[in-house]
């Protein structure tokens, strides 16, 4: 008899965009003529770059040729992109990185979904709360988060990240905790850690023996220099943790599928005998295991971005995402709302008005202004109260949905 792994029966099935998207169809479905502008997917809207396509295409024509054919590359990536990353997103920051310890991924969402299999079972997580769905579900799916009561797992330390606390994390001083989840800047809130703050999470690994898992997805649209980019700039933290990042939100890759995560060497886990095993070595040999690399034209169009045509362009974009953001955040405070992120991150956090849970707004917005938010409290019970905004649409539809928002405020 084959019996289901009954940990994936607990996972919580209505997953928020399909909630949205079916609240969305209903109201087109009563209002056929209405235009909605959507304000709530966290995709990109704009094309690759110049300098990518040309690399894709050259990778595509060297792959038609007998010489230039390559059929399963190394599963930690090729040399050439890893080398670029070193030299590129690490050593202008002071960080010495050796090559071994950069493994080429097929976006980051998968490696931090899977990264999680090396931990023993019992290992007990914090997340800062809310946040990017996906730390949680992939630990649910392993049985390790308990029971699911009041929109929280048991089995999971909620830290608070709100506007009361400015949205910083504070180390819970009762409970221990063996795998911290950080996201920086934050999906959902858009808000970032300053480098005295991260230091306070990297000493707190060091002395508990702690794993930090640091989802760097969003570090390119980091525009303050004080803020940390990679959570390798703080001292010790190669020895407590491991980096994600992801072409997808810095080069329009969420499609092309490519990404990268960093596993230092000096980073070790115990047995229940105190022996340190390096997890270096461990997700090696997972990776040669259970992945055969991303593709040779994924990986060709990533190192592209690292060319000064390729730089020039992407930020160039980023740039584009983020002057959506601008106005977003000057349009939506002078209407009185509070607003937060959207000054190092693509995404705005938007406190409902006159306590309105997250979706009574969302659906008075869909109503009253047909834009479309992210309700808050899909990304954790702190989210409540909240909605996302992204700043990934089109000028001319952000501008749109913000005169919708204006005329809709103004008139109840
Ligand atoms: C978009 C996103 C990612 C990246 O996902 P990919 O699989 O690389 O497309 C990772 N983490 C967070 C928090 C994200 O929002």
């Amino acid at each position: 008899m084959a019996l289901v792994n009954i940990h994936f029966l607990n996972l919580q099935s209505n997953y928020l965009f399909a909630d949205i998207a079916k609240k969305v169809n209903a109201f087109k479905v009563m209002h056929p003529k209405a235009d909605v502008i959507s304000l709530g997917i966290g995709d990109v809207t704009q094309p690759l770059c110049p300098a990518v396509i040309k690399a894709m295409h050259k990778a595509t024509e060297e792959l038609a040729t007998t010489e230039g054919f390559h059929g399963y590359g190394p599963e930690q990536g090729y040399p050439f992109l890893r080398e670029a990353i070193l030299k590129n997103d690490f050593l202008p920051r002071g960080i010495h990185l050796d090559i071994d310890e950069v493994f080429i991924n097929d976006g980051a969402k998968s490696d931090t979904g899977n990264i999680q299999e090396l931990l023993h079972w019992d290992n007990f997580i914090g997340v800062t709360d809310p946040i990017y769905p996906v730390y949680i579900d992939s630990n649910v799916m392993i049985g390790r988060c308990g029971t699911f009561r009041d929109g929280r797992w048991t089995n999971v330390r909620y830290i608070p990240c709100t506007a009361e606390n400015g949205f910083v994390p504070e180390i819970p001083k009762n409970r221990h905790m063996d795998v911290i989840y950080l996201c920086y800047p934050n999906n959902p809130t858009g808000t970032v850690i300053s480098k005295q703050e991260l230091r306070k999470w990297v000493n707190y690994a060091l002395k508990n023996d702690a794993l930090i898992l640091y989802d760097a997805a969003y570090q390119a649209y980091i525009r303050d220099p004080d803020i940390p980019r990679s959570i390798y700039e703080i001292r010790g933290a190669r020895k407590c943790a491991i980096e994600f990042h992801s072409y997808s939100k810095t080069a329009g890759f969420t499609g092309v599928r490519c990404g990268y995560t960093i596993v230092p060497k000096d980073l070790t886990v115990s047995t229940f005998e105190g022996e340190r095993i390096s997890v270096n070595h461990l997700w090696n040999r997972r990776q040669c295991t259970k992945f055969n690399g991303a593709s040779y034209i994924s990986q060709r169009a990533a190192e592209a971005i690292y060319t000064p045509e390729g730089r020039q362009q992407v930020q160039t974009t980023i740039d584009y995402y983020m002057s959506n953001a601008r106005l977003m955040l000057d349009t939506l405070r002078d209407l009185g709302y509070e607003v937060y992120g959207g000054e190092n991150a693509p995404y705005l956090w938007l406190r409902t008005p006159n306590g309105t849970t997250s979706w009574q707004f969302f659906e008075e917005l869909l109503y009253g202004a047909n834009v479309v938010c992210t309700p808050g409290v899909g990304f954790g019970p702190s989210g409540e109260g909240y909605v996302r905004l992204t700043a990934f649409g089109s000028h001319e539809s952000t501008k749109e949905a913000l005169a919708r928002i204006k005329d809709w405020t103004h008139s109840h």
